[in-house]
């Protein structure tokens, strides 16, 4: 409580030298808002039951991936102002956008009726730690971290390790993705009995929040969903 009241604070400082803007175009915002007027007009929301609530595609893709995690929450399709807002956050070194990116997160949560009774711990895609140092943040962690701010459930940033080096998965033929990643994350232990909230900026084939997820079950998680601020409207197959 005292933590919450301490961060509410430092927010309401931070605002006061740097007012919060538009993760997509860089306008300033007003404080209850995620996007501006503009960018919000090219936001679209995916609804519950629009998309399929496993594996949130329009056109179930759910029998080729056979989905280890139970449920996906996406907050959007990655269209309109999505791609340029996660792509500031990730490449043009905006970390405090996950902030804002992050409510967008939480209100899906709100629109899916699910909460912090719903989950023990929320956890993040993890990066290497070569492209960790490259870039000073994983913006899934940074996403995690947000929410664990504003819904309470705790975010546990050891839950998942990434162990190898990778190609990154959107160079590869969604054959080469599912064999890309074998191996290379870790769980740790304290996630055995947990219900799992695995956290992501966008999910295209799946692929990698799969293996995240059947990582986490392995290690005896008890059930993993997937929170991700997009995703992909067309499959690559
Ligand atoms: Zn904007
Ligand atoms: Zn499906």
């Amino acid at each position: 409580m005292k933590n919450q009241r301490l961060h509410k604070l430092i927010q309401a400082a931070s605002h006061l030298f740097f007012p919060p803007v538009c993760p997509c175009c860089g306008r300033s915002i007003g404080k209850q808002e995620i996007f501006c007027p503009k960018c919000l007009g090219h936001i679209h929301r995916v609804h519950p039951g629009e998309v399929c609530p496993r594996c949130s595609k329009s056109i179930c893709t759910c029998i080729r991936l056979n989905p280890c995690f139970s449920l996906v929450y996406p907050a959007s399709f990655y269209d309109g102002s999505i791609p340029t807002a996660i792509h500031n956050m990730k490449f043009r070194r905006h970390p405090g956008h996950a902030r804002l990116l992050g409510k967008l997160l939480t209100d899906t949560l709100r629109a899916y009726q699910v909460g912090p009774a719903d989950f023990d711990l929320l956890a993040a895609v993890p990066m290497s730690r070569r492209k960790l140092r490259a870039r000073g943040y994983n913006q899934a962690a940074l996403l995690a971290a947000a929410v664990a701010r504003q819904t309470g459930i705790p975010f546990a940033p050891k839950a998942l390790t990434k162990t190898r080096e990778t190609r990154a998965q959107h160079q590869l033929s969604a054959m080469l993705r599912r064999t890309n990643l074998k191996g290379s994350f870790q769980a740790d232990p304290s996630v055995n009995g947990k219900r799992v909230l695995l956290v992501d900026d966008v999910l295209t084939t799946g692929t990698t929040a799969n293996e995240a997820a059947e990582i986490l079950l392995s290690a005896g998680a008890k059930r993993v969903d997937v929170l991700v601020l997009a995703t992909t409207r067309s499959q690559i197959l």
